[in-house]
């Protein structure tokens, strides 16, 4: 089968390869529609996970199952699925501790494009069909289901991490994709005000559809200063991270009330050390917490995301500003998301048989 490959760090193109055995409890499928993320930028143009020969690259699918293992029991050939990002082995010491992306070390449950091969390919291999896919609902387009493999799950951890609740102050930095659905789902736990960081026009308009009170651009000065600006300097409850850079705790740290919670779930693709600021810290003794998670998966907590966009309470229509048609244009995707042209959110590919 034919694949969309990194080839090397730095380098892409299409190989020619197998598709992995299907083994007794997996699944394999091919896909209907498929969204390049910034992480496969990450991965091939930093080197962010390290040396890669001839990977297929992709982890963001829905798909229709081709083949499944003697012991799947909820998936036959023909049905649709939506692939989460993260397919973890739940029978792993980690799943049963509660971190199932983590199964069998750190980001182990993060395969496609990481461990195995991804899914910009004709076919791809699904671990454990029965815990990690889910069904499409019908009526959702499959390429907006693609949101549901990745953006949603990701954005929307950042704002369960920071156990975001009633009335509280939220600054969400970075309002891509992830961003977005960070703002989105802020809202949707009962935030009072919202204030995001990012600056091209799409997603701005998109994040004040979403629920932000406040724009902030880190192009006009130190995010923590406009931040005290706009909050008579008291500072916000919860930061988001879902943009920005290893420089970026600093200026959160500083926006943050003591007792705060700091939520990343942006891939932190180079640089060395996060910084934190010792003062604004509290000295070491101002309750606030960091934390930062790759998104959890399974397919009861797809299935439940799906099901927000089944009932009208999530649109992700509006993320999806470039739709391409065909696997063969999987590679102008991946270029727009290198490129990241003022009018991109995500770009997805649909592909027909
Ligand atoms: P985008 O590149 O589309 O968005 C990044 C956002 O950050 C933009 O709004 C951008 O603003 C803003 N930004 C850029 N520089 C700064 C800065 N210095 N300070 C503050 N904000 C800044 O990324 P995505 O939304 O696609 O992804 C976000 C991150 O999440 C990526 O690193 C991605 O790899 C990661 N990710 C993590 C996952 C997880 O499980 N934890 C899963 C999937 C993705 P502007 O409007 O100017 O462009
Ligand atoms: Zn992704």
């Amino acid at each position: 089968m034919r694949g969309f490959a990194m080839k090397k760090i730095g380098v892409t193109g299409w190989v020619e390869k197998d598709v992995e055995k299907c083994g007794p409890l997996d699944a394999i499928c091919r896909p209907l529609a498929v969204a390049p993320c910034t992480s496969d930028i990450h991965t091939v143009y930093e080197g962010a996970v390290g040396e890669r020969t001839d990977m297929i690259l992709g982890h963001e699918a829905v798909g229709e199952v081709v083949e499944v293992g003697s012991l799947v029991k909820d998936f036959k050939p023909g049905d649709r699925v939506i692939v989460p990002a993260i397919t973890p082995d739940w029978g792993s010491l980690e799943a049963q501790r509660g971190f199932a992306m983590h199964s069998g070390g750190a980001l182990g449950g993060w395969k496609f494009s990481n461990f195995k091969d991804g899914v910009f390919a004709e076919l791809f291999h699904v671990n454990e069909a029965d815990a990690n896919l889910a069904l499409l609902p019908d009526g959702i387009d499959p390429a907006e289901a693609t949101m549901v493999c990745d953006m949603i799950p990701t954005g929307f951890h950042g704002v369960e991490l920071a156990e975001v609740t009633y009335g509280e102050d939220v600054l969400v930095i970075g309002i891509g994709p992830v961003g977005l659905m960070s703002v989105k789902g802020a809202a949707l736990r009962g935030a009072g005000r919202i204030l995001a960081v990012g600056t091209r026009p799409n997603c701005v308009a998109l994040a004040k559809e979403y629920g932000a009170t406040d724009i902030i651009s880190y192009k006009d000065g130190a995010i923590d200063e406009q931040v005290r600006d706009l909050t008579n300097g008291k500072g916000v409850d919860k930061v988001i991270i879902a943009g920005g850079d290893v420089n970026t705790f600093a200026e959160a740290i500083r926006s943050v009330k003591p007792g705060g919670i700091i939520s990343n779930v942006n891939y932190l693709g180079s640089g060395d050390y996060v910084k934190i600021p010792r003062a604004e810290w509290g000295v070491g003794m101002g309750h606030i917490r960091i934390v930062g998670g790759l998104m959890p998966a399974g397919r009861m907590r797809t299935e439940r995301l799906a099901n927000l966009m089944v009932n009208g309470r999530l649109d992700v229509s509006g993320m999806l500003t470039h739709k391409l048609e065909g696997l063969d244009s999987i590679p102008e995707g991946v270029q727009l998301m290198k490129d990241k042209p003022a009018d991109l959110i995500k770009p997805v590919v649909t592909i027909s048989y």
